[in-house]
């Protein structure tokens, strides 16, 4: 059911992970970046984000992707790994699986912006906190877009059921993690201090 893929160029077939013999890596970026898009669609098909609007999971890993991309930046690994970023954490996706169809690269970044899920929720978002000084530059990038893309959504589509209480806690949450990175891009922190200013203000 719903098997619609491209019966396309080798690539795109390769990045859907069926079983049939892997077709290299196309070597084109854009094509390259376009299998790794399709790939992450595939694997997050039957997903929503928590927003109220329910959005499918894909719009979420496009997002930042676009963002990077609108912000200058070209590398096709960093694009890739911004769409591939929660396979491997919301998906039955191993980093094997993102190595062999796009490389050791591609495979490392999602590797260092992934969450133990062995982990409670707890250590897992203080780990992010204390790992973020120490991540490669196109990690640190990755992570930027997606807090960024989070704090936005949380404002305008807020996940069904969180307090205000804990929307709040996000939001510095999401500062802590970003605080450590900073350096990396200006243009990205400042649109992260923008959404992080759109932080629901306290009731009472
Ligand atoms: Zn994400």
């Amino acid at each position: 059911m719903g098997e619609h893929y491209v019966r396309g160029p080798g690539g795109a077939r390769a990045a859907l992970g069926y079983n049939e013999p892997m077709t290299p890596t196309p070597a084109e970026p854009i094509s390259r970046v376009l299998s790794a898009a399709t790939f992450a669609a595939e694997r997050h098909r039957d997903q929503r984000r928590k927003g109220k609007d329910a959005s499918p999971y894909i719009n979420h890993p496009l997002a930042l992707a676009s963002l990077l991309a609108e912000r200058g930046e070209r590398d096709p690994a960093l694009l890739m790994a911004a769409l591939l970023h929660d396979t491997v954490e919301d998906t039955a996706t191993s980093f094997e699986d993102i190595e062999r169809a796009f490389g050791k690269e591609v495979a490392d970044i999602v590797r260092e912006v992934t969450d133990d899920k062995t982990l409670p929720q707890a250590e897992r978002k203080r780990l992010q906190i204390e790992h973020a000084a120490h991540l490669s530059r196109p990690a640190k990038l990755v992570k930027l877009a997606d807090k960024i893309c989070n704090l936005h959504d949380m404002v305008v589509s807020p996940p069904t059921g969180w307090s205000l209480e804990r929307r709040r806690e996000y939001f510095d949450w999401a500062k802590a993690v970003v605080d450590p990175m900073r350096g990396v891009s200006a243009e990205l922190e400042a649109l992260f201090d923008r959404e992080y200013r759109r932080k629901p203000a306290a009731s009472g």
